[in-house]
């Protein structure tokens, strides 16, 4: 039985990354990062014993990454990091899903269907899986990307991916609430951390503070991200699906209403979730600017079972012929 490119760069990613693991006594994402990182570099790291040392060179030279293609190797790559994840289940530090990325590509390209080159934000990172995947999806159309993620090992396992797969990523290792020095993009891309944020000092910079006790983390990075993103560009959140229903809700309906035109809420399918309360849907938003005009009607739309072929078609077009009539 033939192997596929992905299951190869799987395997040698594990192999690697559990005698890393078992050298240097780490857990299995930081192995994985490290040897994500070797790989590119054609070395492995002259800090580990010089047998082990030895033993991953000659792995490292036996397996050129130019044999691979991008997003073969951004798909082994996410395999080994889910098994990582595994180990250490954490809810709000999961890895976005192809499926979804896949969606978030496809409404950013049409969105901004004009416009040739552009960059991209995402400031909740974590294994930069959406934004690699939406980077590979649009094959060029995204220059540059930029991304801010609080957790080191999110973040050394994003900077190992995107050399791996040759994509244009900026790293910045800082809590995304911060001020952050980024220039302003055409567009951003987030999965949100979902919850409260605990810094109620840092809170009260934003507008969305809550009134009393702490605030929503998630409505917080819609504020930054708004901060950050050109006049006219737009943003792409998946959020929870009760995010208009909370108790915090009328409070950031009104802030948007300022700020931005709401352009659609897409719901996604529940399939795509463990259960029904954690099942998210697209916010998809356009910061206001001269010229720039709200759509007549807001697209409110629920994604079918992304396996049934002809209803994602049918879908699909709903969504072109929304943008004839809105855009
Ligand atoms: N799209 C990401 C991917 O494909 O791996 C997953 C994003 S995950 C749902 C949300 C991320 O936000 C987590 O990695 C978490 O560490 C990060 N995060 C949470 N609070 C943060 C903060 N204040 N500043 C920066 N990152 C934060």
């Amino acid at each position: 039985m033939s192997v596929s490119p992905v299951e190869k760069i799987f395997t040698f990613l594990n192999e690697t990354a559990s005698v890393i693991q078992d050298a240097r006594g780490v857990t299995y994402l930081e192995a994985l990062a490290e040897t994500g990182e070797s790989w590119f570099l054609n070395e492995a790291s002259d800090s580990l014993e010089p047998l082990v040392q030895k033993r991953l060179d000659k792995q490292y030279h036996e397996h050129p990454l130019e044999n691979f293609k991008r997003d073969d190797l951004r798909k082994g790559f996410q395999l080994a990091v889910l098994k990582g994840m595994k180990e250490h289940i954490q809810p709000n530090h999961q890895m976005t899903p192809d499926s979804i990325a896949m969606v978030i590509g496809y409404l950013l390209d049409k969105f901004t269907g004009n416009q040739k080159q552009m960059t991209i934000l995402d400031p909740a990172l974590g294994t930069g899986n959406l934004v690699l995947s939406i980077m590979n999806q649009l094959d060029g159309k995204v220059a540059e990307s930029h991304g801010v993620e609080i957790d080191e090992v999110l973040i050394r396992l994003s900077y190992a991916g995107a050399n791996l797969t040759q994509q244009p990523l900026h790293l910045y290792t800082q809590d995304s609430l911060e001020p952050l020095f980024i220039d302003p993009a055409d567009a951003v891309v987030s999965d949100l951390p979902v919850g409260y944020y605990p810094n109620d000092l840092r809170a009260a910079d934003y507008e969305l503070q809550a009134p009393e006790g702490h605030s929503y983390a998630h409505h917080l990075f819609i504020e930054q991200s708004i901060q950050h993103v050109k006049n006219g560009g737009y943003l792409f959140f998946l959020v929870p699906n009760g995010i208009f229903e909370s108790p915090l809700s009328s409070q950031l309906h009104d802030y948007l209403k300022k700020v931005v035109h709401i352009q659609g809420l897409i719901k996604l399918p529940s399939s795509l979730f463990k259960n029904e309360q954690s099942a998210k849907s697209i916010l998809i938003l356009q910061k206001q600017g001269e010229e720039i005009k709200p759509p007549k009607q807001v697209l409110l739309a629920e994604m079918p079972k992304l396996s049934n072929g002809v209803a994602v078609q049918n879908m699909m077009g709903k969504i072109q012929q929304w943008m004839i009539e809105n855009k």
